[in-house]
């Protein structure tokens, strides 16, 4: 793999740009692999990456039924914070912030992370108190948040309107190290690492089927043929209860379809994130302009990757009380993701009752922020059987009656 500088980019101006090499190559599967990883979505592709960097377990595939991070990695609105409640959530969540920091440099991979800071407002007193609590919880955490009051709101986000028809701004909990980083870029970053370790990224490949021997996994049915492999990590979000039914076993999972919207592009006017749970909606500004907005989940499971009229209107009728002046603005596109949701709202990154299979899900509407801490934790368990990060969020923890209750954390979806 040609390393990307500065150098490379003023050598391939004096050639035409002849001399680029595919960033990933499209190989034919193999017959097995010590280890195949269902799912190249962020958490997909970060678990392949930190395998062969923290573990040196390189002979591994990648294998998605569609394109590369063609999933809710490349659909969601990339919001990057680790300002959750309960400690294991805390840990993963700023562990995985802390390397979206310095991601760029360690994939050689432009991810465009902007740590331009997040507020989650509060229009409540029940929601005051909740982030007070947060924010405490987070200092005895070592995640830096503050709760800010109304005025300090209005000097960072200048457009928005304090004294909304229904709830007033009673100040937020702010993270100044949280921000975005460009979606498609972590999965095109860690596919290109990946594929430079000798890992192959297989696409147009789905999984119909989960061999097993002895209660052993031994190989993956796929419409590119069986494919064997000494472990099986399934990181498939939307799809987990389909792949964990292949597998012979249950999940507390549902799917729902998560939306969002962009506006036509207008000069800069928001420099950091603003969520606005008790409203439900949230927005930030693109590089390229546009107003990125998240909507709300479906109320009731489905398959459904695709918007639908009554988010935008509800989503948009939120943000207009906080921000009046998006009302004047054209909405362009629409889409949604297939997101999978836990009781607790937090993830799972567990063993499964099959020997050797693994199972990496449930990061529901706000999982994109913890790629790179997903992932770390994920190899982990998967090279060694057992990870610091992932011990709390087994999937046992459901009948064990341990939950992460983190529905205040992630009650909008982000
Ligand atoms: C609209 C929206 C907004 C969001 N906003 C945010 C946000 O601001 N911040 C945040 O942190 N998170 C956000 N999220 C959540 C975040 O996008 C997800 O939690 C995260 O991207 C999940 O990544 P993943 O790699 O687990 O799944 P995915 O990216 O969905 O990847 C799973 C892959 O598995 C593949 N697959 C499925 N079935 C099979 C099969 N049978 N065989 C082979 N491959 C298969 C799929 O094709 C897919 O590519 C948002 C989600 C949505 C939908």
């Amino acid at each position: 793999m040609k390393r990307y500088s500065a150098f490379a980019i003023f050598r391939e101006a004096l050639r035409q740009h002849q001399g680029w090499t595919e960033a990933w190559p499209s190989p034919e599967p193999r017959d097995r692999y010590d280890v195949v990883i269902v799912g190249a979505g962020g958490h997909g592709l970060a678990t392949a990456y930190y395998l062969g960097k923290n573990h040196g377990i390189t002979n591994v595939a990648v294998i998605d039924k569609g394109w590369l991070g063609g999933g809710n990695t490349g659909r969601n609105t990339t919001i990057i914070r680790s300002n959750y409640l309960q400690d294991p959530s805390a840990a993963i969540y700023e562990k995985s912030r802390s390397l979206y920091e310095t991601l760029s440099q360690d994939l050689n991979y432009n991810i465009m992370f902007s740590p331009r800071g997040v507020m989650m407002l509060a229009q409540t007193e029940h929601e005051k108190r909740g982030y007070l609590r947060t924010e405490r919880a987070n200092a005895l955490q070592g995640v830096d948040t503050r709760f800010i009051g109304p005025a300090e709101v209005k000097k960072l986000v200048p457009i928005i309107n304090l004294d909304g028809p229904r709830y007033p701004v009673l100040g937020a909990l702010w993270q100044a190290r949280a921000g975005t980083a460009r979606h498609d870029a972590v999965a095109w970053g860690y596919a290109r690492a990946c594929s430079a370790m000798g890992m192959h990224v297989i696409e147009q490949c789905a999984v119909t089927g989960v061999e097993s021997a002895g209660g052993q996994v031994t190989a993956v049915n796929t419409t590119r043929g069986t494919i064997g492999c000494g472990k099986l990590g399934i990181v498939v979000a939307g799809h987990s209860g389909k792949l964990a039914d292949m597998a012979g076993f249950r999940l507390p999972v549902e799917s729902v379809a998560l939306q969002a919207l962009v506006s036509e592009p207008i000069k800069p006017c928001i420099d950091v994130v603003v969520m606005a749970n008790t409203v439900h909606g949230y927005m930030s500004q693109s590089d390229k302009g546009e107003m990125v907005i998240g909507g709300g989940a479906d109320g009731y499971n489905n398959y459904t990757q695709r918007g639908s009229w009554h988010h935008i209107e509800e989503t948009v009728r939120a943000l207009c009380e906080t921000f009046p002046m998006i009302s004047r603005l054209k909405m362009l596109r629409q889409w949604g993701g297939i997101v999978d949701m836990t009781g607790d709202r937090s993830p799972i990154i567990s063993k499964t009752p099959l020997e050797g299979c693994f199972i990496n899900c449930g990061w529901g509407t706000g999982g994109f922020k913890a790629i790179p801490g997903s992932g770390w934790a994920m190899a982990e368990l998967m090279a060694k059987g057992n990870a610091p990060l992932a011990d709390a969020f087994s999937m046992y923890r459901f009948r064990e009656g341990r939950f992460i209750d983190e529905s205040v954390a992630a009650g909008v979806a982000h």
